[in-house]
């Protein structure tokens, strides 16, 4: 059977595990942190990834996590509406609204389907090489500690309950030098995030990432969502956004044009200031920042990869998410992408456990590898294309002198006007794509209610790691 090492359990790294195990690979997901809990509150899952989720049988799972995007739009400061459109309308046109969950429910459901021992905790790859797959992974202390800090989103959790990572599960695993460990994959999937150590080694000429001139906030209202009202408004230089989630939280994130660095550190200090900046904003924004809890907002200065990757694989190395494709959120899909790279990489991949998964080995020398070139092929262009169209929005959303600002508001509301009040066809490309070879199921209707928010399944399976 074919050996598959993953670098990193966040959204992209367990959705590539679990779409190669479902093609019968032998999978070993080593993550530097102690626990799987993802820091960024909540997020937004498009038709297209959803379509992907759909092909590795999780699609229904978050679904029924969520609660459905409904009436969504763009605002002004003073809460007028530049554009808007309808949960029927999104759907009618790709199949799928935008569901909108916590990280910690997708991050969850994708966990549960892997079985126990795929996942290594408190695990740090150190090297890769790209032409033998051999993996080098130290094990216990300081997580991280030489391979670089995360990005924004990274699960860098503060719980307990790491696991050993050198069982040998399949390649050739043994003791390096102490605490270390050897193992030799047939596909290493490089999905360590957007400062991804991975990355620099394979393409050290690769500028990397760069600040995109905002800074994020994100916060959760236990309370405060109002079912199916999303909106995002703009100021100038300013975005605010409100997103419902089941269970009647409501998810919110903010940008601000400022330069890169000024944190103040604690979660007080980021609520007095986004209640300076917000304050005077339309309802219910002031009335949502007063009762966040502060412990609840997080703050992270927003950067991309804008200079694209001269590609997304070398040897039998294969970069994916936001090691591969950092962008802004303007888009909401960052994570949507890494999905999509997930089922097309498995895909590429083939099956581990037929002939062609024999004839690859175990990870032992002379062993073949995956050719993942076609997975370049598929994903490069795709992903450079949506990162160059985050960076453009996210730079309109920069404006801040007050002329330039109502000239780009007016010219919004036009261009909804022109496009008869469709405001997802300029995303027709993005949330149309379809995953490859798959069998796509018809979506299920997402529930809204407390239970599903509060699922006892997801708790469990919190607890049970
Ligand atoms: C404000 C904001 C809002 C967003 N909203 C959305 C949204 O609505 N929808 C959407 O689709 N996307 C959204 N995104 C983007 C999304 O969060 C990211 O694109 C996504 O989380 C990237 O997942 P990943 O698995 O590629 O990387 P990460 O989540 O960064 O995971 C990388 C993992 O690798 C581990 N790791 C790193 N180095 C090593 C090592 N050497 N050894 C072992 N493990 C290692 C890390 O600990 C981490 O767990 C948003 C981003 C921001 C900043």
């Amino acid at each position: 059977m074919a050996h598959a090492v993953v670098v990193g359990a966040g959204i992209g790294g367990l959705t590539a595990a679990v779409a190669l195990r479902r093609r019968g690979w032998e999978v070993t997901v080593f993550e530097r942190a102690p626990s799987l809990e993802p820091v960024g509150s909540g997020l937004g899952i498009a038709a297209n990834a959803l379509r992907a989720l759909d092909t590795i049988g999780i699609g229904d799972d978050i679904r029924r996590l969520s609660a459905v995007q409904g009436e969504a739009g763009v605002r002004r400061a003073d809460g007028r509406w530049l554009m808007r459109t309808t949960e029927e309308a999104t759907s009618a046109r790709h199949g799928d609204s935008v569901v909108l969950l916590r990280r910690t429910d997708l991050v969850d459901a994708i966990a549960a389907r892997l079985e126990p021992g795929v996942i290594r905790l408190d695990s740090t790859v150190t090297a890769v090489d790209p032409y033998t797959g051999r993996v080098t992974v130290r094990t216990g202390g300081p997580s991280g500690a030489d391979t670089g800090a995360g990005g924004a989103d990274t699960g860098a959790g503060a719980g307990s309950g790491g696991a050993g990572a050198d069982t040998g599960a399949g390649g050739a695993a043994h003791d390096g030098a102490a605490g270390t460990t050897e193992v030799v994959a047939d596909l290493v999937v490089a999905a360590d995030g957007i400062r991804s150590p991975i990355r620099t080694a394979l393409f050290p000429d690769h500028p990397g990432p760069s600040y995109a001139g905002v800074t994020s906030w994100r916060l959760l209202v236990p309370g405060g969502g109002r079912p199916g009202r999303t909106f995002e408004s703009w100021g100038e230089g300013r975005v605010f956004g409100v997103m419902p989630l089941a269970g009647g939280t409501a998810y919110c994130y903010a940008t601000d044009t400022v330069p890169a660095g000024g944190d103040p550190g604690d979660g007080e200090s980021r609520r007095a200031e986004l209640l300076r900046l917000f304050g005077g904003w339309h309802d219910p924004i002031p009335a949502l920042l007063e009762a966040a809890p502060p412990e609840l907002v997080l703050r992270n200065d927003v950067h991309h990869l804008a200079t694209p990757l001269p590609a997304m694989h070398l040897g039998r190395v294969a970069l994916l998410g936001d090691a591969a494709h950092a962008m802004t959120p303007n888009m909401g899909q960052g994570a949507c992408q890494a999905i999509e790279d997930a089922v097309v990489l498995a895909h590429v991949a083939g099956d581990g456990d037929g002939p062609a998964g024999a004839a690859r080995g175990t990870g032992t020398a002379g062993a073949t590898g995956v050719d993942l070139a076609p997975y370049t092929a598929a994903r490069l262009e795709r992903t450079s294309r949506i990162i160059a169209r985050s960076a453009s929005i996210c730079r309109t959303t920069r404006i801040r002198n007050p002329l330039a600002v109502r000239l780009r508001d007016t010219m919004m509301g036009l261009a909804w006007r022109l496009a008869g009040g469709r405001m997802t066809a300029a995303m027709d490309e993005v949330l149309g794509w379809r995953p490859p070879g798959s069998r796509v199921r018809p979506p299920v209707t997402p529930r809204t209610s407390p239970a599903a928010a509060a699922s006892p399944a997801a708790a469990g399976r919190r607890g049970a790691r």
